[in-house]
């Protein structure tokens, strides 16, 4: 890895890295030749982008592939079954014509659970018995917005969910809300204080486009909405966005504007690793986010083979606290895609939290996790107690559908391989958990469910 020192005066253009153009760069050959086959077979299937700061910059060429930054955006080996990869290998190998590439990584996608239910047919707001397309408003306070010109990110993650968005598969495509029916939507909501713009990464958007979202937000009729978040991955993977990108300067003075009309501007980065907070670029845009009186806050998932590692997150933590980060979340891996490779029991997420948490200062303690991000809320991991000779895993409510469940304890059977709140069964030999019950209680079938948002 070098950091050039000239990286903040010259502006460098984004550049994709992607299947069809890795190969040109100039990190492939450092790339040993297994892995070069497994990029290109495991890519026929699920999506792979990167950049060219991520790979000079974040990227330690010498310890692929266990590199955390490679773990995290090129595909590996393991994130298809031997089976699968095997037939695509052979296919790729024979040549085989596009139509029966398509074919075969179609029917392996779909085993893959490409669709994190619980979205679609839940949580969509209406105005006037028109479902309103492109939000989600599931928690009482906070309202999420999906633009669709924000449906895609500067790199990919290897463990994103969102994969089936990108490779075309999935019907969810978010469409954004016209201005008029967000503006009107909220103004009849007067509990909505937070609105989340999302993505993919809004950052993605030109300032240009991310205005016509955020100014309308910032009128007086809408007075109740305090909190604007901006959840982005950019921080990390394109720091240029704030700093040399043409747009960057005229991004900074929309941000002055919401902090200037009263209002909390927060920028969530979706930081994985502290790596991607050790080059100036990355440095710089903290800097310039902060200089607007914006506020910046950490947030990602305990990924294996990215951050599942201790040192990692009190690093990471210790990092954002001097530069002006907020720690806020760590969450739990979803129940999609290839989880598999990436998942973690949730008593070893809890473990690694807790070994995280206690290497640092109250500062940094502002963060909560492991969460999950369940169809019935938010639920955080607090640990594994015992209870009268019986190993429970003791839990809560961050968020949830209803904020009467938030901050109530409640135990499960201390499971070791268990890796989502669906593999949970109640302790103590209850028969369901206490949102399982009555009328407005949520059923088993449905806890299995992971869901979009943040
Ligand atoms: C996490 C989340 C929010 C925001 O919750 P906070 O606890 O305020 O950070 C809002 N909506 C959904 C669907 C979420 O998953
Ligand atoms: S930044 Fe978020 S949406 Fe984008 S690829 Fe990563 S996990 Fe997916």
């Amino acid at each position: 890895m070098h950091h050039a020192a000239n990286d903040l005066a010259e502006p460098q253009r984004y550049r994709a890295v992607t299947r069809s153009t890795v190969t040109r760069t100039p990190q492939w050959e450092l790339v040993p030749r297994e892995l070069q086959e497994a990029i290109m077979v495991v890519s026929a299937v699920l999506p792979f982008r990167t950049n060219e700061y991520v790979m000079r910059e974040l990227i330690d060429w010498e310890r692929v592939p266990e590199d955390p930054i490679y773990q995290l955006t090129f595909v590996q080996p393991g994130m298809l079954k031997p089976e699968d990869y095997a037939a695509m290998a052979r296919l790729l190998r024979a040549g085989a014509g596009k139509a029966e590439l398509r074919a075969t990584a179609d029917r392996i996608r779909l085993r893959l659970n490409p669709h994190p239910a619980g979205q679609l047919t839940h949580n969509v707001p209406q105005l006037d018995g028109r479902r309103l397309p492109g939000m989600q408003h599931k928690y009482r306070e906070t309202v999420l917005l999906f633009p669709s010109q924000g449906q895609t990110c500067h790199a990919y993650c290897t463990f994103c969910f969102r994969w089936a968005q990108f490779v075309g598969m999935d019907e969810i495509k978010f469409q954004s809300p016209s201005t008029r029916d967000l503006v009107d939507y909220l103004a009849v909501h007067p509990e909505v204080s937070d609105v989340l713009i999302t993505g993919g990464d809004p950052l993605v958007m030109r300032t240009k486009a991310l205005r016509t979202i955020i100014e309308p937000l910032l009128s007086d009729e809408l007075a109740h909405v305090q909190d604007i978040r901006l959840g982005t991955k950019s921080v990390a993977y394109w720091p240029q966005r704030y700093v040399t990108d043409p747009d960057a300067d005229e991004l900074l003075r929309l941000f002055e504007r919401v902090v200037a009309s009263g209002r909390h501007l927060a920028v969530m980065g979706h930081y994985s690793h502290p790596v991607e907070l050790e080059t100036p670029m990355a440095q710089e845009a903290v800097r310039r986010i902060r200089s607007t009186g914006a506020e910046l806050r950490m947030q990602s998932p305990l990924i294996r083979h990215v951050n599942d590692d201790p040192e990692a997150w009190a690093q990471l933590w210790r990092t954002g606290v001097r530069l002006g980060a907020v720690p806020y979340y760590m969450f739990v891996e979803r129940d999609t895609g290839p989880k598999h490779y990436f998942e973690m029991p949730l008593v070893r997420a809890w473990e690694t939290f807790r070994e995280a948490y206690r290497q640092v200062s109250g500062l940094a303690r502002t963060v909560r996790g492991p969460s999950m991000s369940a169809f019935p809320g938010k639920v955080l991991v607090d640990g594994v107690a015992e209870v009268r000779g019986e190993q429970v895993l003791c839990l809560q409510f961050l968020q949830a559908r209803d904020p009467s469940w938030v901050r109530r304890p409640f135990f499960a059977k201390a499971d070791p391989d268990a890796t989502w709140l669906g593999d949970l069964v109640p302790a103590f030999g209850e028969k369901q958990f206490f949102f399982e019950r009555g009328p407005a209680g949520v059923p088993r079938s449905v806890r299995r469910l992971a869901v979009v948002g943040q």
